[in-house]
């Protein structure tokens, strides 16, 4: 599968073109729960900022009143807004003023920015939180085919990176929007009542340096875009790689692989530097076109302070106090104002991210459960598959398949790989939905019942036993979760696997799965076992239970499973035909429908297609008829050309 294909392969895109707004969708759907935090958030950072601005404009107030004794704290903006009668008048009065004002707006700012920062981070770790449960609910519910190879790699990225994206936004993106709308508009408010013919000098660069930001976001944002594609097809060529080890070792390409991911690496790099040199250059740009404005205001406010009003429209008397106000508000206003663009950049990720996370939420699942379910209550056990017929997608995978297994008796089905063994009981399991006749258990239409009480009733044991990072205790309790420990070591005996257990470091503490104590084939299968004894379901599926090990551990499980099965109804797939020998009825499957069927006396006896499977598996190659020896490799070929298009 090349992984050059990753960007095409996406599963959720249909859903997601139709999502409209999805940020406004987000907000709506999962902040208003968090009103109250993200209300209290912006009203203490409008406040935080609002404060933020005083300590420079009360210096400029005390060089005027104080230390120039110029003009009186009364006549001085914004303080005119108060009455005189709070005001003091004498210079170590205005001095302590100063000082207490400035010293208060640090202490109470800290405070509003200690509040802003709970309330837009408690805002946007909540929302994350719930939209990375809702997601992986609907993630479980999805139908199987989505959790194929390169699906299951989309949908980690949508759990993690997309989900975490979104936090990068409603946290960091959100508070500085606030902080910036509240300084511009703050600063600018102040500037103009100052002296406004001076503020239209020192805000000139502003429209320069907005018009350059836009500049720099629409030709840095194509290249950031490739920078992801190729970090994601780099990502892919080394996933692959890791995981195919083995055939790399093996075949000694090592050198062949080390060019590709030389290639996919210079891809990345390249586009990266792409990036990276756009990137330096417009932050000296950004400094240039600010220190010209400086300079400018610096020129013009300076010649009006110590000469008098510049020649031109300006017009009145400008104080040393205002002017350093003017100074370092322009110093505070003109940075803000580069961070616009990345606050847009934030947006449009989180705007995308959002997207593809409603994309996943919004696919239809095709197994809907009815509303009126019942529970399945089930007596004998007794299945019954009637003319059913299934396909994954257009193309009919089975058909025809009509049988009746009494509770408690043993059903195998054989046949060659692909001749719908697995897909049959899938549709047992409601993994899919048959698309023509029907699946009854106890005369009940598993489409019916409710799929907990369905798949509560059925236990399975696959060909791979999958065991979670966990203790082996909790691997055999997993899903029969209150189990006591007695049970678990009744079930292990049962599955012969109390007495390996016992002899691991801890025992039934023992830590297993990936990042823990690697357990044989046939552990891992024992493990399962005991795990289908705890939940002692009516029905059982063994699917190739004993494929992958031994010889020796087959024995063993053949015999745990032998004990299983008694008294359950039993559906078993199996390649060794010697583990079916003694089922109640054979089914051989092949293509897609029933060949034949019987007891393995009966079929034998038929000389068809059992018949030969049998005599391959005893080793009497030598007297296969030809017919079934080109049969054997039309299918062989057959399923070398599936294998080849679905690659491409
Ligand atoms: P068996 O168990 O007998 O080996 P399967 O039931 O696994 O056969 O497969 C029967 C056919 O269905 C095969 O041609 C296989 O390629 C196809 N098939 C199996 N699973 C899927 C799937 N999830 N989507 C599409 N086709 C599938």
């Amino acid at each position: 599968m090349s992984s050059v294909e990753w960007e095409d392969d996406d599963p959720f895109e249909e859903q997601r073109d139709k999502i409209d707004n999805p940020m406004k969708r987000l907000f709506l759907a999962y902040g208003r729960d968090y009103l109250p935090q993200v209300s209290v958030g912006i009203v203490a950072s409008v406040f935080a900022r609002l404060l933020d601005l005083l300590p420079p404009l009360m210096l400029g107030i005390a060089i005027d009143a104080v230390f120039y004794e110029d003009a009186l704290f009364s006549e001085q903006i914004p303080l005119v807004l108060l009455p005189d009668a709070w005001l003091p008048t004498g210079q170590t009065e205005q001095f302590w003023f100063t000082v207490a004002v400035i010293g208060g707006a640090f202490g109470i700012g800290a405070g509003f920015h200690w509040v802003r920062n709970w309330g837009f981070n408690s805002f946007a770790q909540h929302i994350q939180h719930d939209v990375r449960t809702d997601t992986y609910d609907k993630m479980q519910r999805l139908n199987m085919e989505f959790f194929s190879d390169k699906q299951t790699g989309e949908m980690m990225s949508i759990l993690s990176n997309d989900v975490n994206r979104l936090e990068r936004f409603l946290n960091d993106g959100m508070n500085s929007l606030f902080r910036l709308s509240v300084m511009v508009v703050g600063i600018g408010v102040l500037l103009f009542w100052i002296n406004w013919q001076l503020a239209l000098v020192a805000l000139l660069p502003v429209p320069v340096i907005a018009g350059f930001t836009y500049m720099f976001i629409k030709i840095i944002q194509p290249k950031y875009a490739e920078v992801r594609s190729s970090v994601g097809k780099m990502n892919s060529r080394l996933e692959n790689n890791l995981g195919g080890i083995q055939v790399i070792k093996s075949s000694n390409t090592e050198p062949y692989e080390s060019d590709r991911v030389d290639d996919v690496s210079m891809d990345y790099f390249d586009a990266n530097w792409d990036a990276i040199r756009t990137r330096i250059k417009f932050f000296p740009a950004l400094r240039v076109l600010a220190g010209i404005g400086f300079v400018f205001t610096f020129v013009v406010g300076g010649l009006w302070v110590f000469q008098d009003a510049p020649p031109g429209p300006f017009t009145g008397d400008l104080s040393v106090g205002m002017f350093v106000v003017f100074i370092l508000y322009t110093q505070r206003f003109i940075w803000p104002m580069a961070q616009f663009g990345q606050i847009i950049n934030m947006y449009q990720r989180a705007r995308a991210s959002s997207a593809r996370i409603f994309g996943l939420m919004d696919e239809p699942s095709r197994l809907a459960e009815d509303p009126d379910a019942e529970e399945l209550v089930v007596g004998d056990g007794e299945v019954v598959y009637d003319d059913v017929s299934f396909g994954y997608d257009e193309e009919t995978i089975v058909s025809g398949i009509d049988f009746t297994v009494a509770g408690g008796e043993t059903l195998a089905l054989v046949g060659p790989t692909g001749a719908g063994k697995s897909t049959v009981l899938k549709l047992l399991l409601r993994m899919y939905d048959v698309d023509d006749g029907e699946i009854r258990i106890d005369g009940q239409d598993v489409r019916d019942v409710t799929l907990k009480s369905l798949r509560q009733s059925i236990g399975y044991v696959g060909q791979s036993s999958y065991l979670f990072y966990g203790t082996v205790r909790e691997n055999i309790t997993y899903g029969t979760f209150d189990a006591t420990d007695e049970a678990v070591r009744e079930a292990a005996r049962a599955a012969e696997a109390h007495e390996f257990i016992e002899n691991l470091p801890d025992g039934y503490d023992t830590m297993v799965g990936e990042r823990g104590v690697k357990l044989s084939g046939g552990q891992r299968q024992r493990v399962t076992i005991a795990r289908a004894v705890l939940k002692d379901p009516n029905i059982l599926i063994l699917d190739e239970a004993t494929s992958d090990v031994d010889t020796e551990t087959e024995m063993l499980i053949q015999r745990s499973l032998d004990r299983l099965t008694e008294d359950r109804t039993t559906f078993a797939i199996a390649h060794r035909l010697s583990t079916i020998k003694d089922a109640d009825t054979i089914l051989v499957l092949e293509g897609g429908e029933i060949a034949e069927r019987g007891t393995h006396a009966e079929l034998l006896d038929n000389d068809g297609l059992y018949g030969h499977l049998w005599g391959v598996q005893a080793g009497e190659i030598d007297e296969l008829p030809q017919e079934f020896i080109d049969r054997a490799q039309e299918r062989t070929a057959q399923l070398i050309e599936d294998a080849e298009s679905d690659d491409d």
